[in-house]
């Protein structure tokens, strides 16, 4: 219930006023001179103060200048109620801080409408006051996480990087040291080594690139021509090379010709899938990569026989930095599937996920087929 606080010497005139704000449904209070009237600011907190001039003890200018000091009841409407009608001290109110000053005799509507009106532009005022404050706190947010998602993505990609850097140095150390001592194929091993792991930092850059992108929410999607199967092959081709044949990495498609896609999200999206399948399974298993092209739509499916994932995670497996428990003890980011996420979006296609615990994962992805 609103409340009004009355303070005015008159007893006649406060109980009139009283009984019509009650009468309006109000909750009011009466105080018969400044000095109580301050006091039941305080204690009371109410919605509004209507507040006569002169009184004993303290006069309305000092209650006012009282209110205006009090912390966080300060900014509560005040309504000056007086006889005293000259210019000078309607001015001087209101240069204290008053809201609206009304003369006495008042009728009961003039009264009951100067409060409903001050109440209402007070309501208008708070609503838009919170406004600005919500809209504040989602920016702050929204600042929070970017600057906690920097400093995740810069402590992950630092620490990921000095494998590869140290793969990279290790081998290029033996070849220098000992390269009449190894053998052609052992020579070529550490080679492939090289650009197995300069193959991932280039990769790990691009993702870094990415998750910028998607952060600013402006991924880039440029489609052209893209002739599909040898471009999937050539990606598998160099997972071979990389994986250095951990796995059995077998690819089929059924799908000739030209398609529309982005070349770089497309490579991004397969990267990614078969970057996973082989990190998540055991050396020895298969991996397969299936394209097809069933109703109008170009079907890429990556299959895998290695440790799945726990029902439970899978609704929450493309949010950005989301891990399932039984991939802790793998490297990785939890940023790869998100950004899939986003370059299937922009193609307008979508990606299913089929898995169980301990008995491999296949993940699908459609996509709109447009032959070009
Ligand atoms: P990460 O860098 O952790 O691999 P991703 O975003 O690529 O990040 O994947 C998110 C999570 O999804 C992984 O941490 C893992 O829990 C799960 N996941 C993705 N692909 C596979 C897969 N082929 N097999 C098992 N778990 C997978």
């Amino acid at each position: 219930m609103t409340k009004l606080l009355i303070i005015e010497d008159d007893n006649d005139i406060r109980s009139n006023l009283m009984d019509w704000f009650q009468f309006e449904g109000y909750e009011v209070f009466g105080a018969p001179n400044g000095r109580v009237g301050l006091e039941a600011v305080l204690d009371q907190r109410p919605d509004l103060i209507l507040c006569d001039i002169l009184m004993p003890e303290l006069d309305g200018y000092d209650v006012l200048i009282g209110v205006r000091a009090a912390g966080d009841v300060s900014n509560t409407p005040f309504i000056f109620i007086t006889a005293a009608s000259d210019r000078e001290s309607m001015r001087k109110g209101m240069t204290l801080g008053a809201d609206d000053y009304l003369t006495k005799p008042f009728t009961r509507m003039e009264i009951l409408n100067a409060v409903r009106a001050r109440l209402e532009k007070r309501s208008v005022e708070s609503a838009l006051i919170q406004h600005q404050i919500d809209l504040m706190q989602h920016l702050l947010l929204e600042e929070h996480e970017r600057s906690q998602l920097k400093s995740r993505l810069v402590a992950l990609f630092s620490h990921d990087f000095r494998n590869p850097l140290a793969s990279i140095q290790s081998a290029s150390n033996i070849i220098r040291n000992y390269e009449d001592r190894l053998t052609p194929e052992r020579k070529q091993q550490y080679l492939d080594r090289i650009d197995g792991s300069v193959q991932q930092l280039t990769q790990m850059l691009e993702d870094m690139l990415m998750v910028a992108e998607v952060e600013s929410g402006h991924l880039r999607y440029v489609p052209g021509a893209l002739d599909i199967t040898p471009f999937v092959e050539g990606i598998v081709a160099d997972f071979r090379l990389i994986d250095f044949g951990s796995h059995t990495l077998d690819f089929r498609s059924s799908v000739r010709g030209h398609v529309e896609a982005d070349r770089r999200l497309l490579r991004h999206i397969i990267s990614n899938l078969l970057s996973n399948a082989l990190k998540y399974s055991p050396a020895a298993s298969t991996v397969r990569v299936t394209l097809d092209a069933p109703d109008g739509t170009l079907r890429l499916a990556v299959a895998d026989e290695g440790i799945g994932i726990p029902e439970v995670c899978l609704p929450r497996l493309f949010e950005p930095f989301y891990r399932a428990d039984n991939a802790l003890r793998f490297n990785g980011t939890g940023l790869g599937l998100s950004i899939v996420h986003e370059s299937i979006t922009r193609h307008g296609g979508g990606v299913e996920v089929a898995s169980a615990e301990g008995s491999g994962s296949t993940f699908v992805v459609t996509l709109p087929l447009k032959r070009v």
